[in-house]
């Protein structure tokens, strides 16, 4: 069973970790007296009245100067905001609702998941609390707490189990992988569909979209949900035209979008062109796992190497997929479609992976020992620290004294470093850079 997740968010400094490892009852988070240190998000279970959840401390990345310390709270609360259940979003009741805490809440306000508006720092009655200013957040009442000394700590939770999820609705949905299937015309993606639809003890549903012709079909493979995005836009044109062929590949292209794994089909018999490059590089570029398909396995002569062959020519024509998983099937007799759905699921779990700073740091150590980034314009290129800021796909931040400087080549090898260490792949990754 997957727990609902809480996140806890605010500047820094306002107690969001003091919070944390009161609930967790051990310390896990740092907690320090200047802004400026560099922290990680946190996570651990807390229980309260029997129910469990996950609770997140957004604590975050500090940095040295303001606009990049306010460019991590950014980060954070988007991060929160995508993945928590229940966002906990808490000011210094102190310093009442400031621009920034203005600024968070805007966001907040927008999207329809759960927000609890926590004010801290109310240790005693004689704190002089400006409520009219917090209830100016637009965030309806502040739940006044002490994180420090536990005042309204229990209320607060009440409040928070309260507006938590029903969680045997949370749990189906977070259960099912959104897959798209993608391909040029003809690479044989209907036949995919009826033949994984077809197995009658797969399907378990077929749920409207949000246009007429988006249904998205949820099947059941191996124990595990998987939803097929947009099956019924797979349904063939009667004629197949210059036309009708583009539009399709544009299909291909807004299936992606609402992916988590593209499932990119190729043609055994045609080999790789140019519209799957095209599909490839998309799916690249939105930053969605994949692994690639080659169908009508049936279709061809096989002689030893012929299916090495063909991962090679994929690894050439699409260089950035090469740590993509490659598997050869046919729609049209079945062979291997069931095989397809583990590597489904490696690629969706590396997608999702997270590692942790402590680790992220000691790797950084040892792959630049080894080997050193080059001098740029003869000055030396320092790598300080590196932490993983997002998932879907996994996106780390690394902090260095010249952000420029860094070489394309180097970067690759780090990109291929961590693939290696971490075994991330069939997911894009992304290192930024900046400076420290
Ligand atoms: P974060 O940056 O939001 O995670 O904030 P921290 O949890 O690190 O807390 C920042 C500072 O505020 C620390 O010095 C805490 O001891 C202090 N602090 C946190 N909660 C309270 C509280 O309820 N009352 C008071 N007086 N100080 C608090
Ligand atoms: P789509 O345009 O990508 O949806 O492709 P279709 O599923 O309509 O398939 C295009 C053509 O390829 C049809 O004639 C299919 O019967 C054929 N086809 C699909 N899969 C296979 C396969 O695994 N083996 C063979 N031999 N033919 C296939």
């Amino acid at each position: 069973m997957t727990l609902p997740t809480v996140a806890i968010i605010g500047r820094p400094n306002v107690g969001k970790s003091t919070l944390f490892n009161r609930l967790m009852q051990r310390q896990e988070a740092i907690v320090n007296e200047t802004a400026g240190v560099t922290r990680d998000r946190h996570y651990g279970e807390a229980e309260w009245l029997g129910q469990t959840f996950r609770l997140v401390d957004t604590g975050g990345i500090v940095a040295e100067d303001m606009s990049e310390l306010m460019e991590a709270v950014q980060a954070q609360t988007e991060y929160a905001m995508a993945e928590a259940q229940l966002i906990l979003f808490m000011i210094n009741a102190r310093e009442g609702a400031t621009a920034a805490d203005h600024d968070i809440a805007m966001q907040l306000r927008k999207i329809d998941k759960p927000v609890v508006f926590v004010a801290n720092k109310v240790d005693a009655a004689e704190v002089e609390v400006d409520l009219e200013s917090l209830y100016r957040l637009g965030l309806g009442e502040p739940n006044l707490i002490s994180a420090e000394h536990g005042q309204g700590v229990g209320d607060l939770l009440d409040v928070v189990l309260e507006a938590l999820p029903d969680t045997g609705q949370f749990e189906e949905a977070e259960a099912s992988v959104q897959v798209a299937l993608v391909g040029r015309p003809n690479v044989g993606k209907s036949s995919l569909v009826n033949r994984i639809l077809g197995e009658q003890r797969h399907l378990v549903d077929a749920t409207p979209g949000t246009t007429r012709d988006a249904i998205d079909s949820r099947v059941r493979v191996n124990k595990r949900l998987y939803t097929l995005v947009d099956t019924a836009g797979m349904r063939k044109p009667r004629r197949i035209g210059e036309t009708l062929e583009k539009t399709t590949v544009d299909v291909s292209l807004k299936r992606i979008q609402r992916c988590e794994v593209a499932v990119l089909m190729v043609d055994a018999t045609d080999g790789i062109r140019d519209q799957d490059v095209r599909i490839a590089s998309y799916i690249e570029r939105q930053g969605k796992a994949c692994v690639v398909a080659i169908n009508k396995w049936d279709a061809i002569d096989k002689k030893d190497g012929t299916y090495e062959a063909f991962v090679q020519s994929v690894a050439e024509a699409t260089p950035f997929l090469s740590h993509v998983p490659v598997i050869s099937l046919s729609a049209l007799s079945g062979q291997r479609v069931v095989k397809l759905f583990p590597l489904i699921d490696t690629v969706f779990e590396a997608s999702r992976q997270r590692i942790s700073t402590g680790q992220l740091n000691d790797f950084l150590k040892t792959v630049t020992e080894r080997r050193p980034p080059p001098l740029y314009r003869g000055k030396v290129v320092k790598l300080s620290f590196m932490l993983q800021t997002y998932v879907q796909p996994p996106t780390f931040l690394c902090f260095v004294n010249r952000p420029t400087g860094v070489a394309q080549h180097y970067q690759r090898y780090l990109e291929n470093q961590l693939r290696q260490t971490f075994g991330l792949a069939g997911t894009p990754l992304r290192i930024q850079f900046r400076k420290k």
